[in-house]
């Protein structure tokens, strides 16, 4: 029997994979995903952005129980947590979406496969793809074009010996039975902060060791330095500075090595949480033979229309350059099938905005201050403050600020930075406003309805031109 043939075969079902498998369908291409997982929706919705979320929203809820809501008038006698109905309700949240993506698979016809996606061979239509089932079964199929959006790994990092339960991941932070005593988070990274935030609130005593003198990097220093402060006020501790260099378990004890200047120190405590970065994941798809070239940090190199060297080859997302957020991966799976359907496909890697769901959370858009100093770009910046706002102080969170950066000549925005309530909700509107190549004057003069958090928003890009009001 001849293996079944596609117009487009995408390999991985994450953000980048099944929202391009739609998108294709939508564009009348016969599409199939082959996944390896039995759920669709890689990292992001199965062990990443999804369950990570679910469990913020659950751990600020207990902490406001703890005693915030009191400065609300709403007495609670005796806040208890029932760790196993948390999980379980984040359990329920992440399978409502991943059976959501299967619903929308059928909807839109796209064939879902499940195995490990390999290149076998190049055809004179395209390719041979073998698809390897959980239990070894292989079966095959043709496609006119390969998409591989595979995501990516944890990095590991030498000397800490992940045990997948007491030294782990992301993976095993996002269901520790019982809540740490003592949790040791390598890397003030996204991820560090998000699930270190989440057992502090649970009442763990929460360390994050981290290599550089900051944390965030990438992120806007200012507000990084305010993240910090507002952070080590709610109870995180942090060591800057510090190397990482071993992590072992003995029973139910781990300890962590790291070298401080000279000196070598070690931590104790009952979790470690690695979180100092990912890497492309991209093993046994076949990319040797098939003669993928790769970048030099082993990411599958792409031109501007997601093709690689490859011809029928093509890659988005964690796999490719870029910052690894699932919304980026969309943005490229949606661009790189509508440029082969339609010769169109474009994504505005300036305006893609990245979020850290800390409470206050923590977003950026576009350039940071260091960078647009660094590139010699003249500036001005407009700050407003949460503390200024009347929805702010309503809600009881007023931390944090909102900073613009503008040029100094045409005022286009060029950048922005927010620390504060809703701040991953409130940088949609700064994104679309650069996508637009709006001017900090432009959002200073769109009305922004009373009382919001958006006002923020507006305030600082009326400071811009030093003409914020309630300033
Ligand atoms: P990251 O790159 O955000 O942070 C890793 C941190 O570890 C860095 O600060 C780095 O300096 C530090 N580090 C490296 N080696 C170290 C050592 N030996 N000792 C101490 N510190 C060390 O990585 P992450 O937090 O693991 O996240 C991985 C990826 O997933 C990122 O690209 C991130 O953007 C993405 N992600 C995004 C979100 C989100 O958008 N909300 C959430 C989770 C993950």
């Amino acid at each position: 029997m001849s293996a079944q043939h596609f117009e487009l075969v995408i390999i991985g079902a994450g953000p980048g994979g099944y929202v391009a498998a739609i998108r294709a369908a939508q564009l009348g291409l016969q599409v199939a995903c082959i996944e390896k997982e039995a759920a669709l929706g890689g990292t992001c919705l199965r062990v990443g952005c999804i369950p990570s979320k679910a469990l913020l929203e659950s751990s600020e809820h207990y902490h406001k129980a703890q005693g915030e809501l009191a400065r609300h008038g709403v007495v609670i006698s005796q806040a208890g947590l029932d760790l196993a109905q948390m999980m379980k309700r984040k359990d329920g949240v992440v399978g409502a979406l991943t059976q959501g993506v299967a619903g929308l698979f059928k909807k839109n016809k796209v064939v879902r496969l499940q195995g490990l996606g390999a290149l076998l061979a190049k055809t004179e239509s395209g390719w041979r793809i073998g698809v390897t089932a959980a239990d070894g079964t292989q079966t095959e199929v043709t496609a006119g074009k390969v998409l591989i959006a595979t995501g990516s790994e944890v990095t590991p990092l030498r000397g800490v010996e992940l045990d997948g339960d007491r030294i782990g991941t992301s993976t095993e932070a996002l269901k520790y039975p019982s809540v740490p005593q003592h949790l040791v988070v390598i890397g003030a990274g996204v991820i560090g902060l998000e699930l270190g935030s989440v057992w502090q609130r649970l009442g763990a005593k929460v360390t994050v060791l981290e290599y550089l003198p900051r944390i965030l990097p990438g992120l806007d220093a200012e507000i990084a330095a305010l993240a910090q402060k507002v952070l080590a006020k709610q109870g995180l501790q942090f060591q800057l500075g510090v190397q990482v260099t071993g992590a072992r378990v003995t029973g139910e004890t781990c300890t962590v090595t790291y070298t401080s200047g000279e000196e070598t120190k070690e931590l104790s405590c009952d979790r470690v949480l690695l979180a100092v970065g990912r890497r492309p994941f991209t093993q046994g798809l076949g990319l040797e033979n098939a003669g993928v070239a790769l970048d030099s940090r082993g990411r599958i190199a792409v031109d501007g229309h997601f093709a690689t060297n490859v011809a029928g080859l093509y890659a988005v997302g964690d796999v490719i350059a870029g910052p690894m957020l699932a919304h980026k991966a969309e943005e490229e799976g949606i661009a790189c099938v509508e440029h082969m359907v339609t010769g169109w496909g474009h994504v505005d890697y300036d305006a893609i905005p990245g979020i850290v769901y800390t409470d206050p959370e923590i977003a950026s858009v576009g350039k940071s201050e260091e960078e647009l100093k660094a590139a010699g770009i003249p500036y001005r910046k407009g700050t407003f403050p949460f503390i200024a706002n009347g929805r702010a102080r309503a809600l009881n969170s007023t931390d944090g600020m909102v900073k613009i950066l503008a040029h100094a000549e045409t005022d286009r925005v060029l950048g922005c930075a927010i620390l504060g309530p809703r701040a991953g909700d409130l940088i949609a509107e700064v994104a679309v406003a650069m996508a637009f190549g709006a001017s900090s004057e432009d959002i200073g003069r769109a009305c922004h309805a009373h009382p919001t958090l958006a006002e923020v928003v507006k305030e600082a890009a009326l400071a811009v031109d030093g003409r914020a009001i309630h300033m």
